[in-house]
């Protein structure tokens, strides 16, 4: 199954997206995890995108988009994968619709982990990332309210949309989304 999961900064998306690609034993693709690799190790990509990553913006589609495009040619995403903070903007929806398309395997869901900004600014303000000061945990639910959130509507509008609760201890949000898996009929199967 080709899965992405969407939802705010702290929502658990890391957490849940590990767990369930070791689950539906499929590749797990953190978008956010990359590019702090790259970061880390000063690469010119790394280095490209870290004044992003440190203010809690968006990278630019182009750079998150090739990124993915090149991750996918891989060859161990030929059955499925798991997309994690990727798509963020409608433009990386349409562009990934369009690489999954190319390969003929379509998305078959797209996973919203639902969490209130309250206690996200909860969650966060105890977590211990670099990227994760108050101001820019503000600017990260801002972005998230008005780039991606957008991106929820573009799946709801092709019925690829599954919204899961993700306030709970994470076994409970865990069988929240194998639910959401369970219920869901393709679209293309
Ligand atoms: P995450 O680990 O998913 O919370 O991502 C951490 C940071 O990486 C974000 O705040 C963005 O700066 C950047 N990032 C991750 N994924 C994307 C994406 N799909 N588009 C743009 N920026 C991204």
């Amino acid at each position: 199954m080709f899965i992405v999961l969407v939802g705010p900064p702290g929502a658990g998306k890391g957490i849940q997206g590990e767990r369930l690609s070791k689950h539906l034993d499929a590749p797990w693709l953190s978008t956010g995890d990359m590019l702090r690799s790259a970061q880390h190790a000063q690469t010119p990509l790394g280095r490209e995108a870290q004044g992003f990553l440190e203010k809690g913006d968006l990278v630019p589609d182009p750079i998150v988009i090739g990124i993915v495009s090149d991750r996918l040619e891989v060859g161990d995403c030929d059955d499925g994968c798991l997309f994690d903070g990727f798509p963020r903007t409608i433009a990386q929806a349409e562009a990934l619709d369009e690489l999954l398309l190319h390969r003929d395997t379509p998305l078959d869901l797209a996973l919203e982990l639902r969490v209130d900004d309250e206690i996200i600014l909860e969650r966060l303000s105890g977590r211990n990332r670099e990227d994760d000061t108050l101001n820019t945990i503000a600017n990260r639910l801002r972005v998230y309210a008005s780039r991606t959130k957008p991106v929820l509507d573009y799946y709801g509008t092709e019925n690829n949309l599954c919204t899961v609760d993700g306030v709970g201890s994470v076994d409970e949000v865990f069988r929240r989304i194998l639910k959401c898996i369970n219920d869901h009929q393709p679209r293309n199967k």
